[in-house]
Formats: C-alpha cells, sequence, structure tokens
C-alpha cells in the first residue's frame, strides 16, 4: 500500500476530519488568551482536564462529556483566581493545575484503566476516532468558532484594554468568562488530536505567529486560523508518511510543525518591523475599528497644520486626539 493510498482508509479520512476543525478552532480563542498575555491558561485547563477524562473512564460515561464539564469548571476557577489578582494567585493556579493532573492519574488508577488509555488523552490519539467523536468535534469546533467570530469585537475590545471596555459599558466580567469557557472546549476538542498536555500549544503557537507578520486581531485570528489548520492537517500528514520507518505520534508531529512555522515567521516579522521602523517616526496604534463618520468640517491636506503620519498607502491626521484620514467621501477613525 502507498503511502497516498493510506489516506483512503476511513480512520485516516476521519483523523484529517478532527484536525481540521481543531486547527481552526484551537487558534481562535488562542488569539485572545496570548492578547490577555493568558497563553498558558489552556495549559492549565487541560491539566485540569485530565481529571475530567479519568471521571469519565471510571463511571464509564463518554471522557470527552467528562472532560468538557471539569475543564469548563477548572476554566471559571482559573478565571475567578486570575481575576481577584492576590499574590498568592499563581500559587492558587499551581495547585489547581498539579491536583487536576494528580487526581486524574490516581482516578484512573483507581479504576483500573490500563495507562494506555488515560495516556490517549495525554498525548492524542486522532488515528483512534470513532465517527461519533468526529461529530462531536466538529460541533464542538462549530460552536467555538461561532461565539469566537460573532462576538469577535466584544471579545478583542475586552482584551485589548480591560478598563476602557469597561468604562464603554462592556460587561467585561461575563466576556472573560466566557473566553475561559470557549478555551475549556476548546481544550476537548483538542486533546484527542493533539493530547492534553500539548493543547496549548496549539492554541498559542499560531497566534504567536500570525502576529510575527500581522498587525490588526481581524487579520491575526484569520491568520492563526489559517496556521493552525495547516500545522494540524500538515503535522497529521507528516506523521502518516513517517510511521513507514518509525512510530510517529501525530500529536507531537502538530505541534512542532507549528513550531517549525513559527520559527519560518520570525525572521519575516523582524524584518517587517523593521522596515515599519524606518518608514514610520511615530510608533503604529494598533487599528482596533476604523469606524467610518461622514461629518469633518475641516479638510486636512500637506499643509493643514495637523500632524501627518504616513500610513499604508494614505497619510492620516492627528486631530483633537483623533487620528485619522480620508478614505473617499468619509473620514476613517483610527
Ligand atoms: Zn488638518
Ligand atoms: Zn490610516
Ligand atoms: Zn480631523
Amino acid at each position: 500500500m502507498s503511502p497516498w493510498e493510506l489516506f483512503s482508509l476511513p480512520f485516516l479520512q476521519r483523523a484529517l476530519i478532527a484536525a481540521f476543525f481543531t486547527g481552526l478552532a484551537a487558534p481562535a480563542v488562542g488569539t485572545f488568551l496570548v492578547q490577555r498575555r493568558l497563553s498558558l491558561m489552556g495549559d492549565g485547563i487541560g491539566h485540569v482536564a485530565v481529571t475530567g477524562v479519568a471521571l469519565g473512564l471510571l463511571t464509564g460515561t463518554s471522557p470527552i462529556w467528562t472532560a468538557v464539564l471539569v475543564a469548563i469548571a477548572g476554566a471559571v476557577t482559573i478565571e475567578i483566581v486570575r481575576e481577584r489578582g492576590t499574590t498568592n494567585g499563581d500559587v492558587a493556579l499551581a495547585l489547581l493545575f498539579y491536583g487536576g493532573l494528580a487526581g486524574g492519574i490516581l482516578l484512573s488508577g483507581i479504576g483500573g484503566e490500563s495507562a494506555v488509555t488515560l495516556q490517549s488523552y495525554l498525548f492524542g490519539s486522532i488515528t483512534t476516532l470513532s465517527p461519533a467523536d468526529v461529530l462531536v468535534t466538529m460541533a464542538l469546533a462549530a460552536t467555538v468558532l461561532i461565539a469566537c467570530l460573532g462576538l469577535a469585537p466584544q471579545l478583542f475590545a475586552v482584551a485589548q484594554d480591560q478598563e476602557f471596555a469597561r468604562v464603554s459599558g462592556l460587561r467585561v466580567r461575563a466576556y472573560n468568562v466566557l473566553v475561559a469557557v470557549l478555551a475549556a472546549v476548546s481544550v476537548t476538542v483538542a486533546m484527542r488530536t493533539v493530547g492534553l498536555l500539548l493543547v496549548s500549544a496549539l492554541m498559542v503557537v499560531p497566534v504567536a505567529t500570525a502576529q510575527q507578520v500581522t498587525r490588526s486581531f481581524r487579520t491575526t485570528i484569520y491568520a492563526a486560523m489559517g496556521l493552525g489548520v495547516l500545522a494540524s492537517v500538515g503535522g497529521l500528514v507528516i506523521a502518516t508518511f513517517a510511521s513507514y520507518r518509525a512510530t510517529v505520534a501525530p500529536g507531537p508531529a502538530i505541534v512542532l510543525t507549528a513550531l517549525a512555522c513559527y520559527l519560518l515567521a520570525w525572521p519575516v516579522g523582524l524584518w517587517l518591523r523593521r522596515r515599519a521602523r524606518l518608514r514610520e517616526p511615530f510608533p503604529e496604534i494598533e487599528a482596533l475599528t476604523h469606524e467610518p463618520i461622514d461629518e469633518h468640517p475641516h479638510e486636512h491636506g500637506p499643509r493643514c497644520g495637523h500632524l501627518a503620519v504616513p500610513h499604508e498607502d494614505h497619510v492620516d491626521y492627528v486631530h483633537d486626539g483623533h487620528r485619522h484620514a480620508a478614505h473617499g467621501a468619509h473620514y476613517d477613525e483610527h
């Protein structure tokens, strides 16, 4: 059987579908975590979810549902501890993470589950998915994607500047908890693909890669989703081909593919940032929204006396505390 013929096997087709959806969903949530400097939150949720998997194995129910529930409970706890912001906060999180991992391993031992079963959740087991597993993966991933993309403006605003979002009337805490819950669901989606111990990599590395070459939130989240799919499907294909010569687990292959993309993007990002610095004497203000305003009494021009900032293909003017540019018949705020 040639390597390509392998992909006509149903179990590999299921794996490809699951990899595709995991690659889309994990970086979508990851974008908001990275922006809030919570890159390791997915890792923490992953550790807590081990207990959820063990509970499922112990009680003979589907580990994916017990993992979802325990992961959500863990994520909300993490968010509450984090929000309190006390000096002991990181100790509390550490206790939660170690407790989750140790508790899970202990419980699965009591349940008499072989180490192999738990290991398949710790390091992923994408080639053993049943058709029902794939459907659950797709449904959970779709939920995450709809929430992330549908609420992107609000989530971006909260991730960017909590204080400003609060002042402008956004329910910051509700959105923070929502991101935590979505992260928990993503962890559960990704646990079959890359495993609970490597989950965070798929949520964070594609985002870090995208940030090398993109500037706005919007392009970052889409680029991260594209890179996530590239890494998870590419890693699975690489692992399949490599398996002819040695045992190559798809989970680690996916994570290493994501890291390889980062290493390739890094010099490009360095070059882009250097070029941007040379072209522009002012620090780039992140374009959060691009709201058109129609009425502008004054017409900006090269000699109007306002500070002119070259920006991509046009010139912005700083005026009364805003920075904007004429785009056709209207002004775009930055
Ligand atoms: Zn002017
Ligand atoms: Zn501009
Ligand atoms: Zn103006």
